[in-house]
């Protein structure tokens, strides 16, 4: 294939950004990579394993840039998009990876200069692994990437944008930002949140069963276990960016928790019978729609395991 953008700044080089540079080397898609991250290892690594060229600072990278994209973690995006601004090159697309869209939009957007074009995105693919190491070619191989442009953005420029992700493997949707929050919210944001809390139950239970939490972890548990690994800087800025969201479908959760509890006590059979055939019948439209396997180890053995 030929290149899609000629230069490409990635800002911020672990999981996200090293899938994607890995993804478009290997079909050629961006004439030059360029990267930058704040610490002189992650530099090194990448520019061994992924990247054309390093700069120390994110400004020197975006010079020239065609496709600026931002790979930090969200609290980090309105520092990052203060010191580039400047330094962007006019008719140049910035985009991000981001978890959270509403509060990537306010800490970006204001920054970007007249003929810079910002189209907001987050690719639905991931793993429990971050850092410069972590990234793969296939991370993206069909997973949603969802775009959130702002209204009046230029549609030869989401075009190109949707060519370069769909290149890569992704399947492309575009979605309101608001939208965005709370549908992640309920897939994402709030299922991490139930594993964060599950296994802190455990840990304490830990205290009191020593080491049996551990030992007859069973898949339930150790699938948990595996969403609660993910990068804890990552994590701590999503709740704390899509703060609204999250929090409302935590209160569905409790009040369908409590119907649960409920029915539990009450000796409900009937109820817990139907709620959990409607339940399965969820699961079996995910495999359906190619987003998981049917394997019962839940794919381990045949990919390293996705999130978002
Ligand atoms: P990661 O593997 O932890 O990498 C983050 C990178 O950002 C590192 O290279 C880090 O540099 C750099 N960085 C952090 N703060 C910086 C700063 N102030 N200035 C310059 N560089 C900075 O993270 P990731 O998983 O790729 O996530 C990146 C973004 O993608 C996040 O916004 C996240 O919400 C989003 N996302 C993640 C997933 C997922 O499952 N992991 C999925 C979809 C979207 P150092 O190594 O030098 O610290």
């Amino acid at each position: 294939m030929s290149a899609v953008y000629q230069r490409v700044a990635l800002i911020g080089l672990g999981l996200i950004a090293g899938s994607m540079a890995h993804a478009m080397r290997a079909r050629g898609l961006a004439g030059k990579i360029v990267g930058h991250a704040r610490s002189a290892e992650t530099r090194a690594i990448a520019r061994e394993l992924f990247c054309d060229e390093v700069c120390e600072t994110a400004a020197e990278a975006v010079r020239d840039a065609d496709l600026v994209v931002l790979a930090v973690p969200v609290g980090a995006m309105e520092e990052i998009a203060a010191e580039i601004a400047p330094h962007l090159k006019p008719g140049a697309v910035v985009t991000d990876v981001g978890s959270v869209k509403g509060a990537v939009v306010e800490a970006v957007a204001p920054h970007m200069p007249d003929g810079v074009h910002f189209i907001p995105g987050h690719p639905l693919a991931g793993t429990e692994y971050s850092g410069p190491r972590s990234g793969f070619a296939t991370l993206f191989q069909n997973r949603w990437w969802l775009l959130t442009p702002l209204p009046g953005t230029d549609v030869t420029e989401i075009a190109r944008l949707r060519g370069l992700l769909e290149a890569i493997g992704a399947n492309v949707d575009e979605m309101d930002v608001a939208h965005h929050d709370l549908v992640l919210a309920v897939v994402s944001h709030v299922p991490h949140a139930i594993a964060y809390t599950m296994v802190g139950v455990a840990d304490h239970m830990r205290r009191v069963s020593q080491s049996e939490v551990i030992k007859y972890s069973a898949s339930g548990f150790r699938d948990f276990t595996r969403i609660a690994a993910s990068d804890p800087v990552m994590w701590r800025d999503v709740f704390l960016t899509n703060k609204e969201a999250v929090l409302d479908i935590l209160g569905r959760f409790a009040e369908e928790l409590f119907v649960l509890q409920r029915a539990i006590r009450m000796e409900d059979g009937d109820h817990l019978h139907a709620y959990f055939t409607r339940t399965r019948a969820i699961r079996r439209g995910i495999i359906e729609a190619g987003q998981d396997t049917a394997a019962p180890d839940f794919g381990r053995g045949a990919e390293p395991p996705r999130g978002a």
